[in-house]
């Protein structure tokens, strides 16, 4: 999940902590570079975050740095574990994103002190252990590893050679260099290289050669690929805070796309179209389960799975089912192999992400852009806004129904969640999230939102599962927050309601309804069915924030965790 960078011309020191500014949202365990001077290679790593590494950098002047910033995966965050790492004779130095699965094995049959506890310093020895050119060298040692990787290597004598296996890895040239980057955003440069799965180059001179994994060149292209992604402004405190306001910009902007660019007529179907199967993590996985339910609603048969789980598991793949893989980067490394998967069998595939020219979407047969522009807090509000909301439209124009309109969307409250309430709930150490049908989708998603952010220990229920288990924790150390927007099932949550109440667990009902108004009531507007499970959140993701903030966290920055998760 590490952003890896590197800059080899004019200005190098900057361009990497600039880039690794922008990377910073893959990782923020630690961060580091390491440059060629007086004939040597030297590090600076910090555990304080790339601001700290500019000014542990400043007055640093060289041509050859390549930087990165970490999200730990072998060996605990600490400053010997912070990439870039040595070789042992410290004639290599190296940063890399990814899991060298066979650390072990290899770190066997290489007889030196290992100073970090990290898979990196394995791969990096791996590498001079090898005999050839630094090239050949890591084309072999990479055929030794097994996992996903994309490294940068750094020899004292100024060679440059990179390469990349299942995780992303570009390079752009421009007038002042070269530039490597894991992602598109971070490079400095015009014209545009995406490095394949098994491919390799080294840099000489500004100049680029391009290797495949039996260590052949072979000619690349330069790509157009589209950086300009609305750079999330931070116009509030945090970027969580500003791309929640963003949410109303972002759906109109996606209708309108969707509207004026018929996007979903160059959608490839299954030729006996029957059925639908998303697959995702996380808070792309909660929007799958709606998106479900949009499916289900017009008469198509469908299913939500975990690509954690989708990938090793038993499904039956099928040639009249779509195929839809949901991720807000399109770098989500078990949705990507849950597609590759589904597309070595030749079935229908269709990438759901936010970003243009991700990995997910050069893997599936079709793709379907949201357009929420960048999202950079860790905790996805804006964009899982936009599933939601992509996902009904794809299910409305299947049936032929009309779209909403721009107006409709205008009227959508972002509305905060009252202060009051919120100051209660960031006193309790165990959260309940209930609801019934779409509203216990919601409720899974709030509950994410929650602990990612607050730390609080929160569960989400379909509320007539309580009494089978769970109504056991609830006391007076506990709250429940109980969504109802679903109109076919309100007395039936209220009934669960009283149940609670009769056992003292204090309630919060979050509503469109009057027939809460003897509980703690917040409530929100009615609009349409499908556009409750947007209307809903949008409270309870202010409400995930203000309590983190109650509670003095960076909602931006939650501990253990990164933005994009290309590790599985
Ligand atoms: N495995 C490396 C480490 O733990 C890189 C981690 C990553 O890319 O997420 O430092």
């Amino acid at each position: 999940m590490c952003g890896i960078c590197g800059y080899f011309g004019a200005e190098a020191v900057k361009k990497v902590c600039d880039g690794l500014k922008i990377l910073e949202y893959r990782g923020y365990d630690s961060c580091g570079l390491a440059y060629v001077g007086d004939g040597k290679i030297n590090s600076i790593k910090t555990l304080d975050g790339v601001d700290e590494l500019i000014k542990k950098s400043e007055g640093l002047s060289t041509e050859m740095v390549i930087g990165h910033t970490r999200w730990a995966t072998h060996g605990a965050v600490t400053l010997n574990n912070a990439h870039p790492h040595f070789s042992a004779s410290k004639k290599l130095v190296m940063v890399h994103n990814g899991i060298v699965e066979n650390f072990k094995e290899l770190k066997k049959n290489i007889d030196i002190d290992f100073y970090s506890a990290t898979d990196t310093e394995v791969f990096v020895n791996l590498i001079e252990k090898e005999s050839g050119s630094l090239i050949e060298k890591v084309i072999s040692a990479s055929k030794k590893v097994k996992g996903a990787f994309a490294i940068i290597v750094l020899s004292e004598r100024g060679e440059v050679v990179l390469g990349k296996r299942e995780t992303p890895l570009y390079l752009s040239t421009g007038e002042k260099g070269v530039c490597v980057s894991s992602d598109v955003l971070a490079l400095d440069g015009e014209k545009i290289y995406a490095l394949g799965d098994d491919e390799f180059a080294s840099i000489e001179n500004s100049k680029i050669l391009f290797f495949n994994k039996n260590g052949k060149k072979i000619v690349k292209k330069c790509e157009k690929i589209e950086k300009n992604m609305n750079f999330s402004q931070i116009s509030f405190k945090t970027h969580m805070e500003s791309e929640i306001f963003e949410t109303k910009t972002a759906l109109i902007k996606t209708l309108k796309k969707y509207k004026n660019e018929d996007i979903f007529s160059l959608i490839k179907l299954p030729k006996n179209f029957k059925s639908v199967v998303l697959v995702a993590c996380g808070t792309a996985y909660h929007s799958s389960l709606v998106g479900a339910e949009f499916f289900k609603s017009i008469g198509i048969d469908a299913r939500a799975y975990v690509a954690s789980e989708f990938r090793y598991g038993r499904e039956i793949l099928s040639e009249d089912t779509l195929y839809i893989f949901v991720s807000q980067s399109g770098e989500t490394a078990d949705t990507i192999a849950s597609a590759k998967l589904v597309r070595a069998r030749k079935l229908c595939t269709l990438a759901l992400t936010n970003t243009p020219n991700c990995l997910l979407n050069r893997v599936c047969k079709s793709v379907l852009p949201t357009f929420a522009g960048r999202e950079v807090a860790v905790a996805s509000t804006k964009a899982y806004c936009c599933q939601v909301f992509s996902l009904y439209l794809f299910s409305a124009y299947l049936a032929g129904k009309r779209l909403p309109t721009v107006q409709t969307l205008k009227k959508i409250p972002l509305l905060e969640f009252p202060r009051e309430q919120v100051e209660d709930i960031a006193k309790f150490e165990k959260v309940f999230f209930v609801g019934r049908e779409l509203d216990h989708l919601t409720a899974l998603e709030a509950s994410l939102k929650l602990k990612e952010i607050s730390y609080i220990n929160s569960v989400a229920i379909a509320s007539g599962e309580l009494k089978h288990g769970t109504l056991a924790l609830v006391d007076e150390t506990s709250i429940v927050v109980a969504i109802s927007t679903e109109k076919r099932v309100k007395e039936k949550l209220r009934s669960n309601l009283e149940e609670i109440k009769a056992r003292g667990g204090k309630i919060i009902v979050l509503s469109c309804f009057d027939d809460f108004a003897d509980y703690d009531l917040v409530k929100i507007e009615k609009f349409a069915d499908f556009l409750m499970p947007i209307v809903s959140i949008i409270p309870l993701q202010f409400l995930a924030l203000r309590v983190a903030e109650q509670r003095g966290f960076n909602p931006d920055r939650p501990r253990n965790l990164a933005k994009s998760v290309t590790v599985e």
